[in-house]
């Protein structure tokens, strides 16, 4: 059948954005390269929290430099190792080689603070310079309500907004979430978390200069002897190597937190260091008393959702897909989710998404749902076995046919994805059916 030719005519969208997290400040960055309109709507201003470190793999990475994101600006440690270490001597028991990384993969890996790659997004949406109408951003804004037929939404305050398109970028605990009738299926997670940091001086002044290498160095996170596999250390240095970001895990009944999510409140070290971790490789343990800004990071097995857009509202980043942190994909996914609301909406399918955003959303579900659903469940698989892990280097054939078979995610699936294709082949086939 000859395609029809589609004559509706771009037309710029009035986006409001609820949630200026890495997946809002993401898609505000994105839409506003494709010729919209945006407002990001934050609850509190950004100054409350410090944060840890946030892996960058090129699967998100590029879309930064895409979208003309002044990546260096947000100091990144370009990651040149990832080692596995004995939880109790510390020994190295697999070096992977990420030195080859950029030029297999088109860009660096890169270690943020979750802050920094906050604000190189913030400040890409917000610059008066560069392509698009400059995004608002508006703090002290707290979303309890959208109408996603009218596009409408009702803040704490009063206030109401009415978009073309809303998108729901508000985390663990969406509200927008809600509003499109979806009930999060959830169970607390066997294994927990705190997030600390330790500065580059107090390395010094110990003489642990290797805890500031280039590197990802993980501790336990395999069961031995007595010691579960939810035991795991994960060491970075970020933001400029001035600061080093430790995820300290443990098993659920360890610790008194029960809150889901990023909890604001400062921890004890004696309920950092409970349990097996009066057995951690010493060093390991010295770095860690030095910490600061030690907090709780409470984990809960999402469901992934049947669907993620309704109307005129969508989903971006942990209201969509909310996963377990073992794959190191959860920002990536959100940057992802930008950009293919970017492409949807762009300029290079005329006003067919933009005269009907339904359709548009339709489309980005298409896109998004079958693959971060993959991630999600990946990162679930990862908990409880850590050869489900993305690999960091391209499979060797009988590795890849071992993967095949297991369904285990892959660098290569992760990192080869085309997604200009991905819509272009699914824009084309809806071409051809109307
Ligand atoms: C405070 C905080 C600390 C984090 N620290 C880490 C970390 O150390 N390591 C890590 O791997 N990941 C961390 N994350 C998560 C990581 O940033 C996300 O998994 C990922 O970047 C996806 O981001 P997101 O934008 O979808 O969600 P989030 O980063 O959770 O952003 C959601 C945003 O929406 C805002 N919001 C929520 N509800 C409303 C509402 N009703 N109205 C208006 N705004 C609302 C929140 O204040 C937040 O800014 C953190 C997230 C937060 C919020």
């Amino acid at each position: 059948m000859p395609e029809k030719v589609d004559t509706r005519e771009f037309r710029p969208l009035k986006v409001a954005i609820i949630g200026g997290g890495i997946g809002g400040m993401s898609a505000a960055v994105a839409l506003r390269r494709a010729g919209h309109i945006c407002s990001v709507y934050e609850r509190r201003d950004f100054d409350v929290e410090v944060g840890a470190s946030l892996s960058c793999a090129a699967n998100g990475n590029r879309w930064l430099h895409e979208w003309g994101v002044d990546v260096q600006a947000g100091r990144p440690v370009d990651l040149q190792h990832l080692l596995m270490r004995d939880w109790h001597t510390g020994e190295v028991r697999n070096d992977y080689d990420l030195s080859g990384y950029a030029k297999e993969w088109g860009t660096p890996y890169y270690m943020f603070h979750r802050r920094d790659q906050l604000q190189i997004t913030h400040d890409a949406a917000v610059a008066k310079e560069g392509e698009g109408t400059p995004v608002q951003v508006v703090t002290d804004h707290i979303a309890t309500h959208v109408d996603h037929e009218a596009g409408v939404v009702t803040f704490e305050n009063g206030e109401k907004v009415k978009a073309d398109l809303v998108l729901g970028a508000d985390g663990i605990r969406s509200k927008v979430r809600e509003a499109i009738g979806i009930v999060a299926e959830k169970k607390s997670a066997p294994q927990t978390c705190y997030r600390v940091n330790v500065s580059k001086e107090k390395v010094e002044a110990l003489g642990l200069d290797w805890a500031a290498d280039p590197a990802i160095q993980f501790w336990g996170g395999y069961p031995k002897n007595n010691l579960s596999q939810y035991y795991k250390v994960v060491m970075s240095p970020m933001a400029g190597y001035s600061l080093i970001s430790f995820y300290l895990f443990m098993p659920t009944e360890m610790t008194n937190h029960h809150e889901e999510g990023f909890v604001f409140a400062e921890a004890d070290l004696r309920d950092v260091l409970a349990g097996q971790y009066s057995e951690l490789d010493p060093r390991c343990v010295a770095l860690i008393k030095e910490s600061v800004e030690r907090k709780p990071w409470r984990l809960y097995i999402h469901q992934p959702y049947k669907y993620i857009v309704k109307g005129r509202a969508a989903l971006v980043g942990d209201s969509a897909h909310p996963m377990m942190p073992h794959q190191s994909q959860g920002a990536c996914q959100a940057v992802e989710d930008a950009a293919a609301l970017g492409l949807v909406f762009s300029k290079k399918y005329g006003g067919r998404f933009t005269s009907d955003v339904e359709a548009g959303l339709r489309m980005y579900e298409k896109i998004r749902h079958p693959r971060a659903t993959r991630v999600q469940e990946a990162s679930k698989r990862a908990l409880e076995n850590l050869n489900e892990r993305i690999g960091f280097t391209s499979l060797s054939a009988p590795e890849a046919a071992l993967a095949a078979k297991s369904d285990k995610l892959t660098v290569d699936e992760m990192n080869n994805y085309d997604m200009h294709k991905h819509v272009d082949d699914e824009v084309a086939k809806l071409a051809q059916a109307s």
